[in-house]
């Protein structure tokens, strides 16, 4: 039924069929899997009877089964599209999510990639919601998880990883640590008879941003098959900004939609690598001194860096970096204005908005998708501590 051929590595082309690769064999690279499109035949009925987040098997490389990951509401925004000044604002919520973020969605896939690889552990590096995801994935799938936090990740995060019965390595600093040390024990682990890791992380292998690709399909369903102006996505790894993109050009190259939508990628000024490549035309190079609340967004130096500037800029969007106050100040705005509760990461996009607005990047008769992160609720205490220094 599946479409799917095979992978592909972004970095050097080499093809890749065998089952169970996570990385590019030839050079180490991000691979991506690839479908013949041709050999598709999907039309908007058929696109709307497939039941769950994964009904367009046609366009995975396998069926997870999953926990009731995807579907999430499409809310509109009016008030808020009201004060930005466009014609309608959307927010896609992916809070709806089992642990409340978008990170579900793709590590359905890699939980089952795992399990059919054989392995016995899911394993990664994160800012939080990967490491709450992967443990809650792992318990369904019956593997291990081991996952290595920064110390500054959310109490919600660290606690939920404890819940799911994941083994969880807090590390004094920043993602950068954590990743260091992931990578140490990686290398040290012993032979493969005693554990068997699968990579989790975030480009570690193809298959969290592939999870990516129904946020679009989904949003666009629910839009009628009307492609939105502009997707404004918070970027951390770079995951969801590469895979709407994916599915944005998939749909139009099955003649599903007209047209693509302009992507924008958001990220604090304090750590914005993807913005600045997108701005200096060269690749993301590594941001030297991270510093930023939005701490899921903390990524110096994105493993999907390249291939989130390239969806960037091939859909003429563009970056757009906030400062940290403007960010929580925003999120508490649709909080209050809208009743949404959205991460502080949908916060930086959402004032990326304000300021893509400004700068005339988005047009008084745009409509505009804003992708939701992350539940609201898990990062309650800094949105709050901003309301309170302020006397709110
Ligand atoms: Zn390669």
């Amino acid at each position: 039924m599946t479409s799917f051929e095979g992978f592909r590595c972004t970095d050097c082309g080499a093809t890749v069929d065998e089952e169970g690769s996570t990385a590019c064999p030839a050079c180490g690279g991000v691979l991506d899997a690839s479908y013949d499109l041709a050999g598709v035949s999907l039309d908007r009925e058929s696109f709307e009877e497939r039941e769950g987040a994964w009904g367009h098997r046609e366009l995975l490389p396998l069926v997870p089964s999953g926990m009731g990951e995807g579907e999430t509401p499409l809310v509109a925004a009016p008030r808020l599209a009201d004060e930005l000044g466009v014609e309608t604002l959307h927010v896609k919520d992916e809070g709806h999510n089992p642990t409340g973020s978008v990170t579900d969605r793709g590590m359905a896939l890699v939980a089952a990639a795992a399990d059919r690889g054989g392995a016995d552990t899911l394993a990664l590096a994160t800012t939080g919601n990967g490491g709450q995801s992967a443990a809650a994935y792992a318990a369904r799938a019956g593997l291990l998880s081991r996952v290595f936090v920064p110390s500054r990740a959310t109490f919600v995060n660290k606690a939920m990883i404890n819940v799911h019965g994941g083994d969880m390595r807090v590390v004094e600093g920043r993602f950068d640590d954590a990743h260091e040390s992931y990578e140490t024990e990686r290398e040290e682990l012993p032979a493969a008879d005693e554990e068997t890791w699968f990579p989790a992380g975030a480009f570690d292998s193809p298959y969290r941003h592939e999870g990516a690709k129904p946020v679009y399909y989904e949003a666009v369903e629910a839009l009628e098959w009307s492609v939105p102006d502009a997707v404004v996505v918070p970027v951390a790894h770079g995951a969801v900004v590469a895979g709407v993109w994916k599915a944005a050009r998939e749909l139009e190259r099955l003649g599903l939609t007209e047209r693509t939508p302009r992507v924008f990628a958001a990220q604090p000024e304090g750590c914005a690598p993807v913005v600045e490549a997108v701005e200096s035309g060269d690749d993301p190079a590594p941001w030297d001194v991270p510093d930023t609340v939005v701490g899921t967004l903390e990524v110096p130096d994105p493993a999907g860096g390249l291939p989130a500037v390239e969806a960037v800029r091939a859909s003429g969007g563009t970056g757009v970096a906030v400062d940290d106050e403007d960010a929580l100040d925003t999120a508490a705005t649709v909080a209050q204005h809208e009743g949404l509760e959205i991460s502080v990461a949908c916060g930086v996009a959402a004032a990326g908005a304000w300021q893509l607005r400004e700068d005339g990047e988005l047009a008084a008769d745009d409509t505009v998708l804003l992708v939701n992160t992350g539940a609201g609720s898990k990062d309650a205490d800094v949105v709050r501590s901003r309301l309170m220094g302020r006397g709110m």
